[in-house]
């Protein structure tokens, strides 16, 4: 485990990443990334914490945006997570944290859902394959929550003339052990899931979620060994085959409101580029900042109201400027639908790219 004293000691108090931080936007100066990660001595201690501080280390979404402007590149949210790995070894992580991470572990799913039903969403005019070697994983919150996405999504690859494999043991990604530093469960999660995708003879896994793209393609090299096949967005695939003329798009003359994803943020002209082929004009709500939707790595389930408040910077934009958000990351989606109390539609952009090679045809 890295030595972060050095990191957190090398703070030049400028504040910037308060700024950025969506949790300290709508919760106050209480709240920051910097005050999160000067409360690790207090943790690495085991010093009993005031209720406000130990708040603090799981009011945070990991989404990275403070890493992103902290001019001495200090790793904080690597030390969140480190926070949060000492605190559960010290038995001292929140109620609702251990309950996900058991369902996970138990049921393959952070919501404890009947692992038997995850392949629901399946119908019969997917077109499957049992032998290809371009695997696809809808991951937890499109089996259970959203199976259009997948629908549209394998609908899109079909057209291409793609037909994929279904992981008929699809594994949760893990991502949620990752963020709240359960380092050795996710090691043997990451191993079990990756021989067993190799097993298989996959070269590719296409993945309609960037939670799980950033954790088989980041977080498991980091915790196992690099993996002998290549995870690719679903995104990135549809652009591709676009650009190589193999998806025939029609002007479905749109504007919309686009969120991006923050485990993407790297690729944000991917959409643009998508949405723009198919007559489709994009309103920027964060002049291309990618701002967090609130939900991940445990903040929706521990601390809703603020969940709830960070989904509403980006849900008060998209209303001001259009009547349909789109969006490319499913639990985004889930979270934002869930707490939405505007007339405001929100869809995934496979479900748009899906009604415009309708149209062409
Ligand atoms: S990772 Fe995101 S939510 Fe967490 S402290 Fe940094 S900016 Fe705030
Ligand atoms: S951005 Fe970095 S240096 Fe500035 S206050 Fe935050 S942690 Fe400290």
């Amino acid at each position: 485990m890295r030595d972060y004293k050095q990191a957190v000691d090398s703070c030049i108090d400028c504040k910037k990443c308060w700024d950025v931080c969506p949790v300290t936007k709508v919760k106050g100066e209480e709240y920051t990334p910097q005050g999160k990660i000067q409360l690790l001595s207090k943790v690495e201690s085991g010093e009993t914490l005031e209720k406000a501080e130990f708040d603090n280390i799981y009011l945070s979404t990991r989404c990275g945006a403070c890493d992103d402007v902290c001019p001495v590149n200090i790793p904080i949210k690597d030390i969140i997570q480190y926070e949060r790995y000492l605190l559960a070894e010290q038995n001292r992580e929140p109620e609702k944290t251990k309950g996900i991470v058991n369902n996970i572990l138990v049921h393959n799913n952070p919501g404890g859902k009947d692992n038997s039903k995850r392949f629901d969403w399946i119908t019969d005019d997917l077109k499957l394959s049992d032998d290809s070697e371009i695997g696809y994983m809808a991951g937890c919150w499109i089996s259970y929550a959203q199976p259009e996405i997948a629908r549209s999504t394998i609908r899109v690859l079909n057209s291409a003339g793609i037909e994929p494999r279904i992981l008929k043991d699809e594994k949760c990604c893990g991502i949620f052990l990752v963020d709240n530093g359960h380092f050795d469960e996710m090691k043997s999660h990451a191993k079990n899931y990756v021989d067993y995708i190799e097993s298989l003879e996959i070269k590719k896994l296409i993945v309609s979620c960037p939670g799980c793209y950033k954790t088989l393609n980041e977080s498991y090299p980091q915790l196992y060994r690099d993996l002998n096949f290549e995870v690719v967005p679903s995104i990135e695939l549809f652009d591709l085959l676009i650009k190589e003329g193999k998806l025939q798009t029609k002007d479905l003359n749109l504007s919309v409101a686009l969120k991006d994803s923050c485990h993407l943020k790297n690729n944000i002209d991917t959409p643009r580029n998508i949405l723009n082929n198919m007559g489709v004009e994009v309103i920027e709500i964060f002049d291309r900042d990618v701002v967090c939707c609130g939900a991940p790595a445990g903040l929706k389930p521990n601390f809703p109201e603020t969940s709830s408040n960070i989904a509403g910077l980006s849900l008060r934009k998209s209303n001001d400027v259009s009547d349909l958000m789109v969006a490319y990351c499913p639990f985004c989606i889930y979270h934002m639908n869930s707490v939405n109390n505007y007339n405001l539609q929100i869809k995934d952009i496979s479900q748009l790219l899906e009604d415009s090679i309708q149209k062409n045809k």
